[in-house]
């Protein structure tokens, strides 16, 4: 195994100048993960006369941030930013790289790591550390979502996980980090894919920010969705559903929490209608308050709630709502 630099590396993505909320999750449990191993938490930023973002990672944990800048990096270009990643990785030598599991992570995460000989954990629900043999344990649903691993890289550096947004709540911590400016060594000949068009995506539901989120399963039906809707109106939240309840169409998919979905941690979770199954469950395990309404006494939602309701969510719901109204109005 090859000496490490004691630094614990984050891949950070950013949009006109604004740091994305995935990356300043990351950085959030990034910093736990580099206290814990007792390394430095070091920022990777690729792009080009970007230094507001890497002044902005310095106020979010960074120890040192390398700013990576080369007019060829200006927009993301899959190539480009894997030899660039991959030569300051094999030049500074990190003990751990994460990216997000986002389009750009996952794209990059696992070229990164063919290049560096090492392997990579897709999709990581968290990360936790031993500290013993400096390993960080990736967790990550397995075997069609039945049971939970963790993953660890005891013979290759750099250890790389991609993890999905929703693991951490950014957090600010300003440590007097250092920014690093690298020109990479970079050639239109390294690119072998030529970007022919752009579009703007559309623009998603910030899930994994909401401070509220009120969720359905298959047990809610149509109208019980209705309701959802309403509760999560007044509660300023957002709705959220089961994979059942998605494949129904009563909610958006992009609004699907879980293994499949999105991971989401918001002060208050409610779910109606939800049974609890695993794969459901791993979606918002880092919620504050969750709150279970469902007619089974026996159903797994209530093992992880800390305030289950045994009742029908067709009488309980309304009445929710209308006292939840009468004391808006008062
Ligand atoms: C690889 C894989 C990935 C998956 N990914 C996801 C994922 O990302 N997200 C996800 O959600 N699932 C996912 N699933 C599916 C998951 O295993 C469960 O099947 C699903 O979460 C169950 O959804 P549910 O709770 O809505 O439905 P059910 O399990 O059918 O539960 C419905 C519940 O509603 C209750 N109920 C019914 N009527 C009422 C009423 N009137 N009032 C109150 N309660 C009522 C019932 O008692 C029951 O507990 C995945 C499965 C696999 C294999």
């Amino acid at each position: 195994m090859e000496e490490e630099s004691g630094e614990c590396w984050i891949f950070v993505e950013h949009v006109d100048g604004k740091v994305k909320r995935a990356s300043l999750e990351l950085m959030a449990k990034g910093r736990e993960v580099a206290d814990r191993l007792a390394e430095k938490l070091s920022a990777v930023v690729l792009g080009w006369k970007h230094e507001n973002v890497a002044v902005e990672l310095t106020r979010r944990g960074a120890d040192k941030v390398y700013l990576v800048e080369h007019p060829l990096l200006k927009d993301y270009q899959v190539d480009l930013y894997c030899k660039a990643v991959s030569d300051l990785a094999a030049e500074f030598k990190p003990d751990v790289i994460l990216f997000s599991s986002t389009f750009v992570g996952r794209d990059l995460a696992p070229r990164v790591a063919k290049r560096l000989k090492t392997g990579m954990t897709a999709d990581c629900l968290d990360l936790q550390v031993d500290e013993e043999r400096r390993l960080v344990k990736q967790v990550k649903s397995s075997l069609g979502g039945n049971i939970m691993v963790e993953v660890v890289t005891p013979h290759h550096r750099p250890q790389i996980a991609t993890v999905k947004p929703g693991v951490a709540n950014p957090t600010i911590n300003d440590r007097g980090g250092i920014i690093v400016k690298v020109r990479p060594s970079l050639d239109e000949k390294d690119v072998m894919v030529h970007v022919v068009d752009r579009f703007e995506e559309k623009k998603e539901v910030d899930l994994e920010g909401a401070e509220v989120v009120v969720a359905g399963g298959r047990g809610a039906g149509e109208e019980g969705f209705k309701l959802i809707r309403r509760l999560a109106e007044l509660l300023g939240g957002e709705v959220g559903g089961t994979r059942p309840a998605a494949d129904e169409g009563w909610v958006p998919r992009e609004r699907q929490i879980g293994q499949s979905g999105r991971v989401v941690s918001p002060k208050l979770y409610m779910a109606f209608g939800v049974s609890g199954a695993l794969q459901h469950v791993v979606g918002f395990s880092k919620a504050g308050l969750v709150i279970a309404v469902n007619k089974d006494p026996e159903a797994p939602i209530f093992e992880c709630a800390d305030i289950g309701v045994v009742a029908d969510l067709r009488e309980f719901l309304p009445v929710l709502i209308k006292e939840l109204e009468k004391k808006l109005k008062g």
